[in-house]
């Protein structure tokens, strides 16, 4: 199974890394490719360039087996949609191969407003991941229990997967920095090295 988390990474931290992580280790995924956003639909533009946001990648998932990095979304013309992604994989890793697509619970709230969730979930399982002991998700004839139901059909599940939720966001690291304060111990220390080259968030 092929799991694939997309963002803006503006920069990577820990609530990406260590949930994605675990993610891989719970459903048995072989592989986990971040995708980096060129220009999210939902929110302003990043505020560090495409080739910054994919050095400070690199370094994270140096060495993490199964970790790659996807980039075209950034190749591509115009506005990322993950409906087109996820059309461009299967051409790439064909019908049946299982693909789960990762949000956090609050990129889920949002689902129904993204550019074609039906075919999206037609495309790819969707796996949120979840903070344990959260309340009880909306109900839908999607949600399965446990993972094993991934493995045995392409698309087309809703799993919450409690993940160690760190209260860690992009933004929040940004801010920090702005504000001549270390973001450090929230993301890894190999992509600070870059933000303070770069001098990124200044
Ligand atoms: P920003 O603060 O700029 O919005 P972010 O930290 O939310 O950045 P994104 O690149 O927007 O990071 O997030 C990419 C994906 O990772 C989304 O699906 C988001 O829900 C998920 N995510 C981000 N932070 C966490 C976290 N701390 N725990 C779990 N999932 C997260
Ligand atoms: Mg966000």
């Amino acid at each position: 199974m092929l799991g694939i988390l997309g963002g803006t990474f503006d920069p990577i931290h820990f609530g990406h890394l260590r949930p994605a992580l675990e993610v891989q280790q719970a459903l048995g995924l072989d592989e986990i490719r971040l995708i980096p956003l060129r220009d999210p639909p939902h929110r302003n533009r990043p505020h560090s360039t495409a080739k910054q946001r994919l050095q400070m990648l690199r370094a994270a998932i140096q060495g993490l087996p199964g970790f790659s990095i996807d980039t075209q979304e950034l190749e591509r013309e115009g506005k990322s949609y993950t409906v087109e992604t996820l059309h461009s994989l299967r051409r790439e890793v064909g019908a049946t191969k299982p693909i789960c697509l990762l949000i956090g619970a609050d990129a889920f709230q949002q689902f129904h407003t993204w550019h074609q969730p039906d075919e999206i979930l037609q495309l790819a399982h969707l796996i949120v991941m979840q903070r344990p002991g959260d309340s009880i998700p909306p109900t839908s004839d999607r949600i399965i229990k446990s993972p094993e139901p991934l493995a045995i059909s392409p698309a087309g599940c809703i799993l919450f997967q409690p993940v160690t939720q760190l209260d860690i966001s992009a933004t929040t690291i940004r801010t920090l920095i702005h504000n001549h304060q270390s973001p450090r111990y929230l993301l890894p220390d190999d992509v600070l090295t870059i933000i303070q080259r770069e001098q990124l968030y200044q």
